[in-house]
């Protein structure tokens, strides 16, 4: 029995059922490539979930956190503060879109910087109704969930949710959603359900990561945002997805011109240590009464060296330009795949955010998350790691680390289009027996 079967048997008897994973077990990773227990080498276009845009172990955060480790690993920023924490949201303040002045508090998961962020906006508005998106995810925890527009596998046995949760659709043109549709269906709901004029915030992720890469179109932020300055709403733009550099700027909302209240980070920022941030407009975030905000690990120590040496890497190896590059190349080699293979509907995503939606027939869009699931399958046998998504898991996107070399990105989307005919080849064959 290979290592990575022996483990998959412990792990079923030894953790939770509802704790789903694949089956590569890893040994060890650097950048762009990793290799299982049993010595298999893998091509990583998943990032660990779009964690590591800097690539695995990136020597400048090794070295960062080698060093924090020395002095000290936890104190809680509550008990003993640290420097590094406070230069940290400097940083960020000073990055985020926006001219005025902003404060940045630092978590630990991307759902915590969701859950704060409400916090924030409830407070500041003194109001409780929140609207997100249908197709949106933003987390695992109660009111994350709650938000979360995608029911399978987030959210289904796990309520009742918070109430005053409402969702409004998400445009998404190739599924023949507009702006103005969307916009309609929010004011719908205004007049509706729920009173503007009542609504706390308004949280959108600028392009939906688990709801299938869906980019928002600009004058649809814009729009948003208007809104928001008319009734008074708090905006909030999740880019724990987006965020760090993924798309060719360091926040994603920055193609749109649009600048939010609220942003909100993880992922990207700790560079694969656990850390995750809020940073707005400093007079919503200093609404909150002294101690009403924290937790014991947020802003870790560790964490946060990892993060500068983040911000560091992002600008000294232009990763906002690489990220365009690496995300031109899968385009235009999807695009070339799409011509050749009738199962690929769509090819979308913004910088090195990129997805192609999977399609049983090109006229009627039905999904076909056989095939898909089909892909990932032949990409893992053939040395490729490939995530899907998509309400209808029927999208299959590429997070290639944005430090990929270019001989290794080139060998992925090798892999990929030969994974993807194999796949292909095969549903289709099933499909005529
Ligand atoms: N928001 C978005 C847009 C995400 O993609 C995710 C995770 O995938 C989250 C929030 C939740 O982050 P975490 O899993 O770190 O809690």
């Amino acid at each position: 029995m290979s290592k990575s079967a022996d483990l998959k048997t412990r792990k079923a008897a030894a953790v939770p059922t509802g704790v789903g994973s694949r089956g590569i077990y890893v040994a060890k990773a650097e950048n762009s490539e990793l290799w299982d227990v049993d010595g298999r080498r893998f091509v990583d276009f998943a990032a660990g979930i779009a964690v590591l845009n800097t690539g695995h172990r990136h020597p400048r955060v090794m070295e960062a956190v080698a060093k924090q480790a020395q002095a000290f690993t936890h104190t809680c920023f509550h008990v003993a503060p640290y420097e590094s924490y406070v230069r940290l949201a400097e940083r960020l303040n000073a990055l985020a879109p926006g001219d005025f002045p902003k404060k940045t508090m630092f978590l630990s998961s991307g759902a915590e910087a969701v859950e704060n962020a409400i916090k924030i906006a409830r407070y500041a508005t003194k109001r409780s109704p929140v609207i997100a998106f249908s197709g949106g995810f933003h987390g695992r925890t109660l009111m994350t969930m709650a938000l979360t527009g995608k029911v399978m596998p987030y959210k289904r046995g796990f309520g009742p949710f918070p109430a005053e949760i409402y969702h409004a659709e998400f445009p998404q043109p190739y599924r023949g959603i507009t702006t103005e549709q969307a916009l309609a269906d929010l004011d719908r709901l205004f007049h509706g359900d729920v009173d503007p004029k009542s609504v706390a915030a308004i949280i959108v992720e600028p392009v939906q990561g688990e709801g299938g890469f869906n980019v928002a179109p600009f004058d649809f932020l814009r729009a948003l945002r208007q809104l928001c300055d008319e009734h008074g709403i708090v905006m909030i733009a999740d880019e724990v997805q987006g965020g760090m550099a993924r798309t060719g700027k360091m926040f994603s909302i920055e193609h749109s011109g649009v600048v939010p209240d609220l942003i909100a980070t993880a992922k990207g920022l700790g560079g694969g240590f656990p850390l995750s941030g809020v940073t707005g407009r400093a007079s919503i975030m200093d609404a909150a009464h002294p101690g009403g905000l924290g937790g014991t690990y947020g802003g870790n120590p560790i964490s946060i060296a990892a993060a500068h040496a983040v911000l560091d890497v992002i600008e000294s190896e232009g990763l906002c330009q690489r990220a365009a590059s690496v995300g031109e190349k899968m385009r235009s080699r999807l695009l070339s795949l799409a011509k050749e293979l009738p199962c690929i509907g769509d090819v979308r995503g913004l910088g090195a955010m990129v997805a192609f939606e999977l399609v049983k027939d090109l006229k009627s869009k039905e999904p076909d998350p056989e095939v898909t699931a089909s892909i990932l399958t032949q990409a893992e046998a053939r040395g490729l790691i490939l995530l899907s998504c998509g309400t209808a898991v029927n999208v299959v996107r590429l997070l290639a680390p944005l430090t990929i070399p270019e001989t290794v990105l080139n060998e992925g989307l090798e892999l990929l289009a030969a994974a993807v005919r194999a796949a292909y080849g095969q549903e289709s064959k099933r499909a005529v027996a």
